[in-house]
């Protein structure tokens, strides 16, 4: 399945060559940015299930070019545990971990092997997904080993108290450890703590599920990470002012998401999916009157970003981050 889906794209992009390029490399990306302007794609693969169970399977993935692999996706298995969301439907697709003792679902030997097989190819771990006991052994064992951990699209716990948010400590862990945190754009606010509570009613105006529910968990999450400076670098004389270009890079908060067909990305703040009424003088970004209904769209959501004046920096630094990520890995290979 995953192999049909790999040449899929591979006939696409040779048929759309003009457009698009796949890069199996950090360097393949360097040089498609710096020659082209086509966009260029980087092999993940979400769910390591059935896919990985010797160094010659990793080595496989890896020749494909694949970049990082979301171990553990929605159900339990054999190397941990899934975090199950609110809502029916996951807890159908996770039985097992519905039923199970969370102190019983964390991070198994077999999924820690399974990390260091794929480190050993020079593809990350993405840790999305995981459950908070998982995600927390995983994120230990990987600072353990010198190892970057990858979180691309889970939220920030403070503002998604569900099992998908990363508690605030882990993001400081995830940091420490010279890893990246990326976020989706499909996630609205969860039984908030008090303190975010009271911030989002202060607002002038808010529309929950709009790209505004993004925005308040990008500024949040940079500012939670700015605040504790000290504890990332392990210097308490550290602040925002001190740092230096690459220890920016350092920080950066990236974007991701799934476009799978079916994930809910933000919906639209004016119109009938929306919070507040169109004004038929007034000219809209597509955004705000559709939702982001297709990555196509991408464009228009940083531009209405940009015009409302979100400072976008730590999600342009972020690509940078990931290929240091991607390369730092590549150069290790066979050493874990
Ligand atoms: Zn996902």
């Amino acid at each position: 399945m995953i192999l049909r889906q790999i040449a899929y794209i591979d006939t696409f992009v040779a048929d759309n060559s003009a457009d698009f390029a796949i890069a199996h490399s950090p360097q393949e990306v360097r040089t498609l940015v710096h020659t082209t302007t086509k966009t260029i794609i980087v092999y993940s693969i979400e769910g390591g299930r059935n896919l990985i169970h010797s160094q010659d399977d990793a080595n496989f993935w890896a020749a494909k070019g694949v970049a990082f692999i979301t171990l553990v996706h929605l159900k339990d298995y054999e190397v941990g545990s899934s975090a199950v969301m609110p809502g029916f439907a996951e807890h159908l697709l996770n039985l097992k971990g519905v039923f199970r003792k969370e102190s019983k679902r964390g991070l198994t030997d077999v999924g820690r092997q399974t990390i260091l097989w794929m480190a050993n190819a020079g593809i990350m771990t993405d840790v999305t997904h995981m459950n908070d006991k998982t995600r927390t052994d995983a994120i230990a064992f990987m600072n353990s080993k010198g190892l970057p951990v990858l979180s691309t699209h889970d939220g920030f716990k403070p503002l998604q108290n569900q099992p998908r948010g990363i508690p605030p400590q882990d993001v400081l862990a995830i940091y420490k450890g010279k890893g990246l945190v990326s976020l989706p754009i499909s996630m609205g606010m969860y039984k908030p703590t008090a303190e975010y509570r009271a911030k989002l009613d202060s607002l002038p105006c808010y529309c929950e599920r709009s790209i505004d529910s993004y925005v308040f968990t990008y500024k949040a999450l940079n500012k939670y990470i700015a605040n504790n400076l000290p504890t990332v670098f392990g210097d308490s004389a550290k602040t925002l002012q001190s740092l230096n270009p690459q220890e920016l890079i350092n920080i950066s908060v990236g974007f991701q998401t799934d476009f799978n067909g079916w994930t809910s990305h933000h919906r639209p703040r004016y119109g009938r999916k929306g919070c507040y009424k169109l004004n038929p003088d007034s000219i809209y970004n597509p955004i705000d009157v559709k939702g982001l209904v297709h990555p196509g769209m991408l464009y228009d959501n940083w531009q209405l970003l940009q015009s409302e004046g979100v400072d976008l920096s730590t999600i342009k630094r972020a690509s940078e981050k990931f290929l240091l990520m991607w390369q730092q890995y590549l150069d290790n290979r066979g050493k874990y």
